[in-house]
């Protein structure tokens, strides 16, 4: 099966599946990753360019100690040469929690009839949200099951009430989306409501594995679901993220197909993805899952560092799936988001009584349960600069990834400045006090930095004395 020969149009390959098994099987069967070649590759991946799918076999295959190491050590490179040590933060927040589709490994699952369903109504979500400021978050991701009850239409609203609550110094600046996929015109409404990145995961991209999972509801349809970001940037949607369900099928084949998906975007649209996400399965209420495909921390350490080479200008998230030791060894290898002070249960930021992790009320278990000040601060304990900078999507630089990437001095111009401009305004409003020392030591040391690299700090200075002030949002 070729799904893009020779002299195909692109027209062509819009919305048409695009992953073909025995191809990306072969590869991995076939590739041998001798010492060589993978420092070749590794040394490709340095220079900023984007891994071939055989190239990506090559790092799967490549599994001495040694050479493992040499991948992570690539990775760490990468980042560092690339990004620096920012950490853009971000938390969940779900909004409804009915759903159609018999997802196996979801706690939400049609077919979980202990599950407590609730669809948050305006005044909840209100609080919800005020509670996430209050703690100082700016950017969420709202997340949805799939349900007649949670339309395109009734989307945008809650994305519109959610961007409409401000509390104190407190407002969400950036909304992206993790919801069912949406026809054409469907995915339009929701632009229109100002989304950032629509993310849908394809959880596992073989076709007879995903078939076993999805047993009811739209979601059983491997086509619908695989295309559903090609109709999100027909409909204008350019922010896209993709990513797998970890612990489905095997590994090697679903990094390969996130390669795939990319070089798919890349090749119609002429944008790769903005994120991509590599979720593990978690404990959920009746999860009974075949154990053969449970991915260990070293293997899951080992993907996030081939994907980092293989796909060097995407953004990668990171969740509170994870313990904080496996957030602590990857964030190192280039992963540019986190989310801090994540609770599941619906309702629950806004309801300080509920410490309590119970599986009938949420989606899965999480394993990281950090406040987002304890996260900052261990963040800033190690050297890296957390961020809620939004300010690439508010100014129109829609592919920001890509332009920290491959524009000279991107970073330091726009992503530091902002960066410490939001870090500053957290410290201001919202952080504890022997956080806030650390916080200005770090804050004083990027600007000593940006300054010996040879860049003009006088503006930003102003602008960090404005922040504490009173003023707020500025950005660059
Ligand atoms: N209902 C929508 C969907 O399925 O695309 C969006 C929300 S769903 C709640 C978000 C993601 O959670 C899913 O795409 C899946 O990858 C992940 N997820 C589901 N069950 C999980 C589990 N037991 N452990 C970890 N992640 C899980
Ligand atoms: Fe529903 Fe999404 Fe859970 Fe599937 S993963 S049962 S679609 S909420």
């Amino acid at each position: 099966m070729k799904f893009y020969p020779e002299k195909c149009k692109i027209e062509d390959l819009r919305m048409q599946p695009f992953i073909d098994p025995d191809e990306l099987w072969d590869l991995i069967d076939n590739t041998k990753a001798d010492k060589d070649y993978v420092r070749e590759i590794i040394a490709k991946s340095l220079s900023k360019q984007r891994l071939t799918l055989k190239e990506t076999a090559a790092l799967i295959n490549a599994d001495s100690p040694e050479l493992i190491e040499e991948i992570k050590e690539g990775a760490r490179q990468l980042k560092e040469k690339v990004y620096g040590n920012r950490i853009v933060l971000f938390a969940p927040l779900y909004i409804g929690n009915k759903c159609s589709n018999n997802c196996l490994y979801c706690g939400f699952r049609s077919t979980n009839k202990e599950a407590i369903r609730k669809t948050l109504d305006e005044s909840e979500i209100i609080k919800e949200v005020e509670a996430l400021e209050d703690n100082g978050h700016k950017r969420l991701i709202l997340v949805y099951g799939e349900h007649r009850d949670y339309s395109a239409e009734y989307i945008a609203e809650t994305v519109k009430i959610t961007y409409s609550v401000k509390k104190g110094q407190g407002e969400i600046r950036r909304v992206n989306i993790n919801a069912a996929p949406f026809d054409i015109e469907g995915f339009r409404t929701i632009k229109d409501s100002a989304i950032g990145t629509y993310q849908v995961f394809q959880e596992t991209y073989h076709e007879e594995t995903y078939k076993k999972y999805h047993l009811a509801g739209k979601k059983s349809d491997y086509n619908w679901r695989l295309t559903s970001l090609d109709r999100a940037q027909e409909a204008g949607i350019d922010d896209v993220g993709i990513g797998a369900l970890f612990g489905l099928y095997d590994w090697r084949f679903e990094v390969m197909s996130l390669v795939r998906h990319t070089n798919h975007f890349e090749a119609v649209y002429n944008v790769g993805p903005h994120t991509i996400s590599f979720p593990r399965i978690k404990d959920a209420a009746g999860l009974n899952l075949d154990p053969k495909y449970q991915v260990s921390d070293e293997e899951f350490t080992r993907l996030i560092a081939i994907l980092r080479l293989a796909v060097p200008y995407t953004g990668l998230i990171l969740t509170a799936r994870e313990t904080p030791q496996v957030r602590d060894e990857v964030i190192a290898f280039g992963v540019s988001q986190i989310d801090g002070g994540t609770k599941l249960e619906l309702g629950s930021y806004s309801d300080s009584l509920n410490e309590e992790q119970d599986l009938n009320k949420e989606q899965f278990h999480i394993a990281d349960s950090r406040s987002l000040n304890e996260v900052i601060d261990e963040l800033l304990q190690k050297n890296f600069l957390p961020s809620f900078c939004t300010a690439c999507y508010r100014k129109g630089r829609t592919g920001e990834h890509f332009m920290e990437f491959s524009v000279p001095g991107f970073i330091k111009r726009f992503c530091t400045p902002n960066a410490i401009l939001t870090l500053a305004e957290y410290l201001m409003d919202y952080a504890a006090s022997d956080t806030k020392v650390k916080g200005w030591e770090n804050i004083e040391s990027e600007l000593k930095g940006l300054e010996d690299g040879g860049y003009d700090t006088k503006d930003l200075r102003d602008r960090v004395e404005r922040v504490k002030a009173g003023e707020r949002d500025l950005y660059y």
